[in-house]
């Protein structure tokens, strides 16, 4: 996955239930104690008076961040204590609005913060982080679990039925009392004792899930004597080895960790046996005992999630955590995975026959196993396709891809046109900055664009906001996209792979779901949807990359100015079609084990306790997926699956699938209707772009697309309908993180 995903759940989450706005607490027409809230002080005291309230970053100075975040925690919280305290019955406007409007310090602090802590960090901001991120934790659990506003909450809650509101307010109060109760607000005092103690043990398992797990990928490390155990790498690459070595204090050569099953390394190692040392290192990390091994942690984990929902009064963790996904129950989204497994099933028994013609070929008397399986893949690969990625890049300078590819494919679509200018000050010298202007010429927002990849950049590409667009507090959203393109040697061109192109296309597709934002509240503004819908839009941007007029309007060698051949993409979508039983299969593997573990009941969860009982669950749990687990074992097993035991994904995974789905299911739509049209993108605008989080998903989705999402077009894109020689070209980078 993007890491612009994590980012913007970390923003969401922290921001849930609060907004920016400019109406003081007066306006909500209710008395309002003179409850002592303090001024806040500092640069962003108040909206920066820069267009659309940008950031003043030839102001900014590091220095102001904590300060600025310690009174916007303490405003905020007199903000809540003025609520609460309001002598005036509960109503729509003295709560739930006065919650939507308050915190408006803390939100602009923070949407800047963590801008620079992702994009542009150094040593002191992420010492901030670090100390303010349990505090700001702290802070809104306390918010979500206070008995005194959710008595509020409730009140208006309760009287729902009788006020006239607007749809958007109805979802507003509705998404307030619904955060407050799964929070716990409802449950007795005994209860919620329980479920703080299981909070703060789950917090305190997860920490140490991640410090394990962390500990274990640098400790396995692959170590080698000798260099010919090496061979097939670069001399390079060889020399990196050495050079890992030493830092670690070792004699030989070290291939470190990454945290997938299978290692970047593979494809190029010719020596089996050390590909089967380096996988056996990597699917065992965590599982050797002693102070790293996980499963005890995760089987903890396990067991308190299902009792946590079973507090709740629900059979499992995973239907507590879906709660308001579009997918919902567990078993809609295994139902979905359901219709891929057997095709892929094939797909995989298909292309290991491929990959064992292959290893023959070689001069091989074995059959595929999963560490052999990208060194056979990728030989397979050249043979077929030879593509040579350094060939593709000279068409692909990056400010043609955005402002004759990305920026045209937008006009003829929504119509809308990008001014790039100067006077708004960066964060980083890279980074531009362009005024977005709808089709009627008024302007729709910001767009801040950085580029290339920092040492004090964090990996990925993501999207998010400065400025959150809200009619209420009348301000126009400010976004940024940020990605990790190499970047270009002094006085060459910057030149991105094919792989950056699609990001690029994927990040802008975020980009328009805020920028056509079009809410009265922030916190159902744009990009505030379910982690199982908000990929969505972004993916099916990604189509336009290679339709005709607009690749032929960008991709453009940056010295003769010829258009790329079309044989040359021809092989690209092409080769990106090769392999899918196993890149795909081993994305869809992951989620189902992450369900696996989150559909268990309290009892069933309870009764896993061992090492032993966690491997022999995992591997009954594999067995009945249905899939070939043994030649193509999960993206992350249970143990080293930080996304689900130390991240926010837990019974989640499958969000990057489902996404999938309802992208190629738009795909068809808009070719089916004659693509690159105004037409095509308005009805787009109008039923999903523009629509944040203001209803129920299907329901947007039903208006897009006139019925419900179906899987044929994902299937035929993966090669999983029988039908792999003219299935359509998937670009997605996104599929597995
Ligand atoms: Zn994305």
């Amino acid at each position: 996955m993007k890491s612009h995903l994590l980012a913007g759940i970390a923003a969401t989450s922290l921001l849930a239930g609060c907004a920016a706005m400019t109406e003081p607490l007066e306006a909500t027409g209710d008395p309002v104690m003179a409850t002592a809230i303090p001024e806040g002080t500092g640069i962003f005291a108040q909206p920066s008076e820069l267009p659309f309230h940008a950031p003043d970053f030839s102001k900014i100075r590091d220095s102001d961040y904590k300060p600025a975040i310690e009174q916007g925690l303490a405003i905020h919280k007199a903000e809540i204590e003025a609520i609460k305290a309001n002598p005036a019955a509960p109503s729509f406007a003295n709560t739930i609005v006065a919650l939507e409007e308050s915190g408006q310090m803390l939100n602009r602090v923070l949407g800047v913060f963590y801008a620079v802590v992702g994009a542009n960090t150094n040593d002191t901001l992420d010492a901030i982080d670090a100390e303010i991120s349990p505090k700001l934790a702290a802070h809104y659990g306390d918010i979500s679990l206070d008995p005194v506003l959710f008595a509020r909450v409730k009140a208006v809650y309760d009287n729902r039925a009788a006020m006239s509101m607007t749809p958007e307010d109805a979802v507003l109060l509705e998404e307030t009392y619904e955060q407050m109760v799964h929070a716990g607000a409802l449950l007795d005092e005994g209860q919620k004792a329980e479920i703080k103690q299981i909070n703060t043990r789950l917090s305190e398992l997860s920490t140490d899930f991640s410090q394990k797990l962390t500990q274990a990928t640098k400790d396995q490390a692959l170590v080698v004597a000798d260099a010919s155990a090496l061979a097939g790498l670069s001399a390079g690459e060889i020399e990196s080895a050495r050079a890992a070595a030493r830092d670690r204090g070792v004699s030989g050569y070290v291939i470190p960790l990454q945290n997938t099953t299978q290692q970047p390394s593979m494809p190029a190692l010719d020596v089996r046996a050390t590909r089967q040392q380096l996988f056996t290192n990597s699917y065992r990390r965590t599982d050797r005992g002693g102070s790293t091994d996980t499963r005890a942690n995760l089987a903890e984990q396990a067991a308190l999630r299902a009792r946590k929902a079973e507090i709740f009064g629900l059979p499992n963790w995973a239907s507590y955590q879906m709660y308001d996904n579009m997918a919902k129950e567990p078993q809609t989204a295994l139902d979905f995975m359901g219709q891929l497994t057997p095709a892929l099933a094939a797909t995989q028994r298909r292309e290991a026959g491929v990959l064992n013609q292959a290893i023959r070929a070689d001069g091989g008397d074995f059959t595929v196993r999963p560490w052999d399986w990208d060194y056979y893949a990728e030989m397979v690969r050249k043979e077929r396709y030879d593509l040579d990625e350094e060939a593709v890049k000279p068409y692909f300078e990056v400010d043609r891809v955005l402002e004759d590819g990305v920026f045209f494919m937008a006009e003829k679509l929504y119509g809308i046109t990008f001014k790039k200018r100067s006077d708004i000050p960066v964060y980083h010298p890279t980074v531009s900055v362009y005024t977005v202007y709808d089709a009627d010429g008024s302007e729709l927002g910001l767009f801040y664009f950085d580029p290339f990849q920092r040492d004090n950049k964090r990996g990925g590409a993501w999207m998010s906001n400065f400025v959150e667009q809200s009619k209420m507090a009348g301000t126009k959203p400010v976004i940024y996209n940020v990605l990790n393109i190499a970047p270009p040697a002094d006085g060459e061109p910057a030149l991105a792979s094919f792989d950056n192109v699609i990001t690029m296309f994927h990040e802008f597709g975020h980009a328009v779901h805020g920028l056509f934002a079009n809410q009265r509240y922030a916190s159902l503004s744009g990009t505030a949807v379910a982690r199982d819908f908000v990929e969505y839009p972004s993916q099916v941007h990604e189509m336009w990359a290679t339709w005709p007029e607009v690749l032929q309007n960008y991709a453009k060698h940056y010295q003769t100015g010829e258009t790329i051949p079309q044989d040359l993409i021809d092989k690209i979508e092409a080769a990106s079609k090769f392999n899918q039983g196993y890149s795909y299969g081993e994305t869809v593997t992951a989620a189902l084990l992450d369900m696996k573990w989150h559909s268990l009941s309290a009892a069933e969860a309870a009764a896993i306790d061992t090492p032993a009982e966690v491997d022999a669950y995992e591997a009954q749990a594999l067995a009945e997926l249905g899939l070939e687990t043994d030649l193509v074992p999960p993206r992350y097993r249970s143990s080293y699956f930080r996304h689900i035991f130390a991240g926010g994904y837990s019974a989640g995974y499958y969000a990057y699938l489902w996404t999938g789905m309802l992208d190629h299911d738009s795909r068809q739509w808009f070719r089916e209707n004659g693509g690159l049209t105004r037409a095509n993108g308005d009805h787009y605008r109008a039923t999903v772009l523009s629509q944040g989080g203001t209803k129920e998903l299907f329901q947007m989705y039903r208006d897009f697309r006139g019925r419900d999402p179906k899987i044929d077009a994902l299937l035929s894109a993966k090669g999983l309908d029988g039908s792999s020689a003219d299935a359509e070209a998937d670009g997605s980078d996104e599929t597995g993180g």
